[in-house]
């Protein structure tokens, strides 16, 4: 079995670790590209949302490179993103491929879903086996989002330009390499430390939330690699949507079935939104106002057009605006996006954020 499945930003390493150690053969889809999205844009409805066109230019590439076993996540919800594998497997066939396609279903159950799938992977895998596999892979998950939450506060203030992004890359290819819990966390703890000794000038930065449809938050390619062209412009981002803050409230908090309200998005969006609408939208609409409440300087909204349930948030956000007097910027991406376009409005907005924070403190 030589298993593939989609990219999204850097979940692809500690995913590949997971079955790996499960005993899968995984064969990475090369890298988002123009071909892939060409790919997966040539194939697909054209009205579907981008990550249904980018995830299919995925499937193709890896089957091209001899993947047999497609390891896709669905579950019913209020958007697209439960139908993507049926639809995905359908059109791959009508295109001559032959494979098996493995889903696993991420709305409830997750961690007994992954276990099995991974039981299913390797027939031969015992519980505990397939529970050190997981466990592989979660510690992995929370050491890259660790790494990357670091990046994000030290890149928009170092004094050399790029030095964090290197050694934050040169983390993530040792990381590549490592094949155990406590080889995780040592490179994630010497990583770390890098991060931390890198020469960084006192200044105040700016810092902005960034939120919108999981997908385009996390899969640089879509965005241009919106996170380091603000932090070049000064900008610490803060994301609210890693995927180990998904993973821990899927596997464990969900299943006590103890949910607090107090303070959190849903609780914070209930003046403008008081129902779930899908992807993430009620959380957009929530963190844009605990944003508001905690003074950051701006927000910006990041979706795939035809999105759904980001196009409901969008039109709450300019009431918020509005009310709490917090700039945001809405980007809407499909596939004729482009990174000058996009460094334009970019620009535009952190030039107009630094002037309303300037005149605040009275500068
Ligand atoms: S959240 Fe939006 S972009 Fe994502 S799958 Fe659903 S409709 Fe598509």
């Amino acid at each position: 079995m030589k298993l593939t499945f989609p990219h999204l930003g850097n979940v692809g390493l500690p995913l590949r670790m997971m079955l790996e150690q499960a005993g899968a053969e995984v064969v990475m889809p090369p890298p988002n590209s123009k071909r892939t999205l060409s790919l997966g844009t040539k194939y697909a409805p054209e009205s579907v949302c981008l990550p249904f066109k980018l995830t299919l230019g995925n499937f193709i590439e890896a089957l091209e490179q001899g993947a047999d076993t497609i390891f896709m996540a669905n579950g019913p919800g209020r958007c697209r993103f439960g139908f993507y594998g049926e639809v995905q497997q359908r059109i791959l066939r009508e295109l001559g491929y032959q494979f098996t396609m493995l889903q696993v279903n991420t709305s409830e159950h997750v961690l007994q879903n992954i276990l099995r799938a991974l039981r299913t992977i390797s027939p031969g895998l015992s519980w505990l086996q397939a529970g050190q596999a997981f466990r592989l892979g979660y510690t992995a998950l929370q050491a890259v989002d660790m790494l990357e939450k670091e990046l994000h506060r030290v890149r928009p203030r170092e004094k050399e330009k790029q030095a964090a992004s290197r050694i934050f890359q040169s983390v993530m290819d040792r990381l590549q390499r490592v094949k155990t819990i406590p080889e995780i966390r040592a490179v994630r703890d010497c990583g770390l430390q890098q991060l931390r000794r890198v020469p960084v000038n006192e200044t105040p930065v700016l810092k902005i939330g960034i939120l919108g449809e999981i997908y385009v938050v996390l899969e640089p390619f879509v965005t241009a690699d919106i996170e380091r062209r603000l932090a070049e412009m000064g900008v610490e981002v803060s994301k609210f949507l890693y995927p180990s803050d998904w993973a821990s409230f899927n596997f464990f908090i969900k299943a006590l079935k103890v949910f607090p309200e107090h303070g959190t998005a849903a609780a914070a969006a209930k003046p403008y939104l008081n129902y779930a609408v899908g992807g993430e939208g009620l959380k957009t609409v929530g963190q844009t106002v605990l944003c508001a409440q905690q003074d950051y300087d701006g927000v910006i909204q990041l979706y795939p057009f035809t999105c759904m349930p980001e196009i409901v948030a969008r039109h709450m956000l300019p009431r918020i605006q509005e009310d709490l007097q917090i700039p945001i910027l809405t980007l809407g991406v499909d596939e004729h996006t482009g990174a000058a376009g996009l460094q334009t409005r970019l620009e535009a907005f952190v030039d107009m954020v630094s002037r309303r924070k300037a005149a605040k403190c009275g500068k």
